[in-house]
């Protein structure tokens, strides 16, 4: 049940297998970039809060080279098609959808001056898509460190994740905060990224414990409402914190939610009641971790979940059922926390848990869910990894 990820040098040379039947050429610049999964702090990386992601060892690979023109042309593995794209303009959004990640990318570059030469590139990626892995902000962090192996420059690493951050904002019309970049950018093998929001700053915490293991659960469903329900939550913290007359969620203690919870309005107050909660959770969280203390850190994954179902309204009935399949099994059976991650409407569960009873638990995560969905899900371990870098240039 437990699903093995695939090696990223088996990537790299299926990606470049391809690029020669397309392209007809030999790939000579090769970037990755993965995917992230978060702990906790989950929709307060724009509410200045603390989130708790690692990299995850999927990747997005982008392999191409060169090509003497002013034309990039790209394809991907999601269609046979071959976008091209005239560098002599700034790049505009346009379709097909998937090529605005690589658009608002180069257009970054392009602000920043940078001259882009013609080149060819394919992109193949072993991080599951619309599943809460951020898929998106692997693309993007993938596109522009393709871009540096072709301009042979390297951007400062926060310029790099607030770029690509700018990209998903206006080609992909996500008013994201910048968890998912700066995972995908800063990522170290055996770090956690402890985020302060308010700052910017990434503080890498040490995550190498052979006896804990993380498992990502897929629920194999994403739900429409997530376009503007992101937005839309958004948009709640954001009035939230002028009611409260506070210039950051910061600043605001769950005492004055409660102080002002009629003039806030429902649901205003019960999402305000989730960012404050959240950043407090995850600050105990991540001194939890610090002393092995997973009697304290259970908890706390629990209480966020339960928060962005209630209070939040981000969860749906297949994240919480896979939710409670792992806490049913519970710390008898091996398992410590387990919450919904990432935006959420859908997509995946962290499950922390003892590595010697981790595949026992992922089997008993897929065989639940899909005897009461009749969904297969995807169940995998992850381990923080490598943020985005090129490959042999
Ligand atoms: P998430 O970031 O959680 O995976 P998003 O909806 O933000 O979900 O991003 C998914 C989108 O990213 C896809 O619809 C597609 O447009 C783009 N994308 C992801 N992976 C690839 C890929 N390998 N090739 C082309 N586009 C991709
Ligand atoms: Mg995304």
């Amino acid at each position: 049940m437990l699903q093995l990820n695939p090696d990223l040098t088996d990537l790299v040379s299926d990606a470049a297998a391809t690029f020669m039947d397309r392209f007809h050429g030999i790939a000579t610049i090769t970037a990755a970039a993965p995917g992230r999964v978060n702990l906790i702090g989950e929709h307060i990386d724009y509410c200045d809060g603390f989130v708790m992601p690692f990299a995850i060892d999927r990747y997005v690979v982008i392999v191409g080279c060169a090509n003497g023109t002013t034309q990039a042309r790209i394809s991907s593995e999601v269609s046979d098609e071959i976008v091209v794209l005239d560098l002599t303009l700034p790049q505009e959004v346009g379709e097909p959808k998937w090529a605005n990640y690589l658009r608002g990318v180069i257009r970054g570059f392009q602000d920043r001056g940078h001259n882009i030469p013609g080149f060819d590139a394919f992109i193949l990626s072993s991080v599951p898509g619309g599943a809460g892995l951020s898929s998106s902000a692997a693309l993007e962090s993938a596109t522009a460190t393709f871009l540096e192996g072709l301009l042979d420059t390297v951007l400062d690493t926060r310029e790099k994740a607030l770029l690509c951050q700018k990209a998903e904002h206006e080609f992909a019309n996500c008013p994201c905060g910048i968890m998912d970049q700066f995972a995908s950018c800063f990522g170290k093998p055996n770090r956690l990224i402890l985020i302060d929001c308010q700052t910017g700053e990434p503080e890498l915490i040490p995550f190498e414990n052979p006896d804990l293991t993380v498992l990502i659960s897929n629920t194999m469903v994403h739900h429409e409402l997530s376009d503007g329900g992101y937005a839309a939550r958004r948009k709640h913290t954001e009035d939230g914190l002028a009611i409260l007359g506070k210039a950051s969620w910061r600043d605001v203690s769950s005492a004055d939610v409660q102080a002002h919870w009629e003039k806030l309005g429902d649901p205003i107050n019960r999402r305000s009641r989730h960012v404050v909660g959240e950043i407090s959770r995850t600050i105990a969280a991540a001194a939890a971790l610090a002393r092995n203390d997973f009697e304290t850190l259970g908890p706390l994954m629990a209480a966020s979940h339960d928060s962005l179902r209630d209070d939040f309204e981000v969860s749906c009935k297949e994240l919480d059922l896979m939710v409670e399949i792992a806490r049913k099994i519970g710390r008898s059976g091996g398992v410590i926390g387990a919450r919904m991650t990432g935006g959420g409407f859908g997509g995946s569960t962290v499950t922390l848990c003892e590595s010697r009873k981790a595949s026992a638990i992922a089997t008993t995560l897929a065989s639940e869910y899909e005897k009461a969905t009749g969904i297969t899900p995807q169940i995998f371990a992850s381990r923080p990894s490598q943020g985005a870098h090129l490959i042999g240039k």
